[in-house]
């Protein structure tokens, strides 16, 4: 999981997300209005909806849980069925794949004493701040209660996504190396085709975690010498493997 940045909505797609919280509230049945509301979005607004949050994913159209498989589903946050205010809140949505949405988060919304959630946002939460990774096994470890209970709930210890996120790390390697041998504008077919599939591989993280450990100076303890020359002679790849 990483951060992402939430787009701006247009006022047209605000206005009919007001119209429907408001319909909901004043509604006897609210989780049945919400239901039949929700079913209701082939229209210009969701249209946007889906356009701004799927081009807020990282890679091809990522889901913001797991990383590993396509966005899909308009995911939100606090259940609809619990938090039918939310229903129809743009802070409120994410975009997630089918299988995190409905198998693993489900209604699932845990929150301590205060009512704080008790999962990461990766729209307000920087996930760095909760989950500490090892790039060479690819686990997650919880450094903070939320972290400890995104794992739980968002299952982010399942085995393909270790698998997945340490195979991530060691093709940013690889590539990192092909990055740097091309050099600039010597090939220019070949450096595009290496940009465009640092930029579209999977598990983002694995590129935001490695850029902190060489800001904080920790990388060369986890790279093999050779990658981090390369990295060293060509920073500039942390943008683009981070979608910066
Ligand atoms: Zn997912």
């Amino acid at each position: 999981m990483r951060k992402v940045t939430r787009k701006i909505l247009s006022r047209h797609a605000l206005n009919l997300l007001e119209r429907r919280t408001s319909l909901v509230s004043n509604s006897v049945d609210r989780v049945k209005k919400c239901h039949d509301l929700w079913g209701q979005r082939r229209n210009k607004a969701f249209f946007e909806i889906r356009q701004k949050l799927e081009s807020t994913c990282s890679g091809r159209v990522r889901c913001m849980y797991c990383e590993d498989s396509e966005a899909t589903d308009i995911e939100h946050f606090r259940p609809k069925s619990i938090y039918t205010e939310y229903a129809f809140d743009w802070a409120n949505y994410l975009l997630a794949c089918s299988n995190c949405n409905s198998n693993y988060k489900r209604s699932l919304f845990p929150v301590d004493g205060l009512g704080v959630p008790l999962l990461i946002n990766p729209m307000e939460d920087d996930p760095m701040h909760h989950l500490d990774l090892s790039l060479t096994t690819g686990k997650f470890v919880a450094a903070t209660p939320k972290g400890l209970k995104s794992i739980e709930v968002f299952r982010l210890d399942r085995q393909v996504l270790e698998t997945g996120r340490r195979d991530a790390w060691a093709i940013f390697c690889a590539l990192a190396v092909r990055y740097s041998e091309l050099g600039r504008g010597v090939d220019r077919e070949s450096v595009a085709a290496i940009v465009s599939a640092i930029k579209n591989q999977s598990f983002s993280c694995v590129s935001m975690y490695a850029r902190n450990y060489y800001k904080l100076g920790g990388l060369s303890n986890v790279a093999p010498p050779e990658v981090y020359a390369a990295v060293e002679n060509n920073p500039k790849i942390f943008d683009i493997s981070c979608g910066l």
